[in-house]
């Protein structure tokens, strides 16, 4: 998904008009803007507030501007940047699933419950991981996570 959008190879909606097909060009989660990439995962009013209200479930400070950016130059990898790295991905993946889903029911889920969806998924996986190889700190830090 991320190299997906970092090529610039999604089919956003004004790049299909681009191709010439009938579509109006205009983002199908806020209906405000013109679709494009960089609109649909760092502008638009709807990730936006998927991204906000992953910040209040998790008490996390994510990334609200430039979150590609952030993802790809990770070079950080403690667990606390790899939980935040995965949050954000699955936030843009779950836009993207909204954002298809909009073209066809004309309904999307709310931001709030988008973010509840990651938090659960995050913590199913946390719950997974081998304890054993978590540092003191590292376990600590998952603890104080409010979602956990
Ligand atoms: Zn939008």
């Amino acid at each position: 998904m991320g190299w997906l959008i970092a090529h610039k190879s999604l089919h956003t909606n004004s790049r299909l008009k681009g191709f010439g097909m009938n579509v109006d060009g205009m983002c199908f989660l806020c209906g405000q803007i013109k679709e494009t990439q960089e609109h649909l995962f760092f502008e638009c009013a709807f990730s936006r507030r998927v991204i906000q209200a992953l910040m209040e479930i998790s008490g996390l400070n994510l990334p609200d501007s430039d979150v590609l950016h952030w993802c790809i130059h990770n070079t950080d990898l403690t667990l606390q940047r790899r939980v935040k790295n995965a949050m954000v991905l699955s936030a843009m993946y779950q836009v993207w699933q909204q954002r298809n889903k909009s073209r066809i029911e004309q309904l999307v889920l709310r931001p709030s419950r988008i973010a509840l969806l990651i938090t659960d998924d995050m913590k199913r996986r946390i719950k997974e991981r081998d304890k054993r190889k978590l540092t003191a700190h590292e376990l600590e830090w998952l603890g104080r996570l409010k979602f956990m």
